[in-house]
């Protein structure tokens, strides 16, 4: 619930005022048990620093994070280390989230052995285990990260993340990196495990295909702001924000389906976003209204959210 991460800027000159950054700036969205929810939008938009603040790695400015109701904030004991296994992150780059001294058997143990769970068997059963749920053969717990290629080493990202059987995962580009073929299979191992273990995903990319093949709702962010929520697949509604329209139109496997829109100029300075609608200097529908007067984040119809005042006019001139 509006949430939101700004980072002070350094003064370059001493009467400069201070500035600040929005990275994030307000945004409140809910993601539901067993959901698929991808976040979606132009590099430096604020999507990371959302799944950052989601798992805590980084702390909000302000706003409030609730998970299953509760605030995430103030856990302290048992508590606090129930949420840290429910929740886990796979990151983008799976070279650098991997020691290159450790086997993968020892990087997959050691989160166990800090939250004391079973005994030495016990916990080389539950890593062979989790190898095997990510398609790998169990007697890669020998091998070093140099080892592995690039896809194998993703499926050991993703295994690190479900060996405390959390409840909800955040995942940052995480096929990004990957050859187009090894994305696929990522992704369907991504769907197949949420599918089994009934787990909830926050998936974070720049790439819209990958994000509309496996989400089940969508989240668009330009500058720090959620422009738009809707649904993916037939049983939703066509996007209605003119970013999103543009965003989504920009993509050659969906353009087919849609009217083109030009994305014209680049993404302003979150140090100083524009006035009213922050998208307005790239809106082909921008009004005098949209320059001095942000629009909120309103319900448009079942499982569809738009923040624009023109949006009805899009829906139009389709
Ligand atoms: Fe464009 Fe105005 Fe809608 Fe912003 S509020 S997206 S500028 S029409
Ligand atoms: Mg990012």
């Amino acid at each position: 619930r509006a949430l939101a991460k700004h980072y002070p800027v350094p003064k370059r000159r001493l009467l400069e005022k201070r500035s600040v950054l929005r990275a994030v700036d307000g945004i409140s969205f809910r993601i539901g048990e067993g959901e698929i929810f991808g976040l979606v939008g132009e590099s430096g938009c604020g999507k990371s620093t959302t799944g950052q603040m989601l798992v805590q790695l980084v702390k909000q400015t302000a706003g409030e994070l609730l998970y299953r109701g509760f605030p995430v904030g103030g856990r302290t004991g048992k508590e606090l280390k129930r949420l840290r296994q429910d929740i886990q992150i796979v990151f983008q780059d799976p070279y650098s989230s991997l020691n290159p001294k450790k086997t993968i058997g020892w990087t997959l143990e050691e989160p166990l052995v800090v939250h004391g769970i079973g005994d030495k068997p016990e916990r080389r059963r539950l890593v062979a285990e989790t190898l095997e749920q990510v398609g790998l053969d169990p007697g890669f717990a020998n091998r070093y990260p140099h080892e592995l290629s690039g896809g194998q080493k993703q499926r050991v990202g993703i295994a690190a993340a479900l060996i405390l059987a959390p409840k909800f995962i955040v995942i940052d580009e995480a096929v990004s990196a990957l050859d187009v073929s090894v994305q696929s299979q990522i992704l369907n191992l991504l769907k197949e495990l949420q599918r089994k273990r009934g787990l909830t995903y926050l998936f974070i990319s720049h790439d819209l295909n990958v994000v509309e093949y496996i989400s089940d709702r969508v989240g668009v962010m330009y500058l720090g702001k959620m422009v738009e929520i809707f649904t993916v697949g037939e049983t939703g509604g066509q996007p209605l924000h003119p970013y999103t329209r543009a965003l989504f139109s920009s993509v050659p496997d969906v353009a087919a389906r849609r009217e083109r829109v030009a994305l014209q100029g680049e993404v302003p300075s979150p140090i100083h976003p524009p006035s009213g609608c922050a998208f307005h200097p790239r809106c082909p529908l921008a009004t005098e209204l949209c320059r001095t007067e942000a629009p909120e984040l309103k319900a448009v119809g079942p499982g569809h959210e738009v923040s624009c005042h023109n949006y009805e006019e899009a829906n139009v001139t389709r």
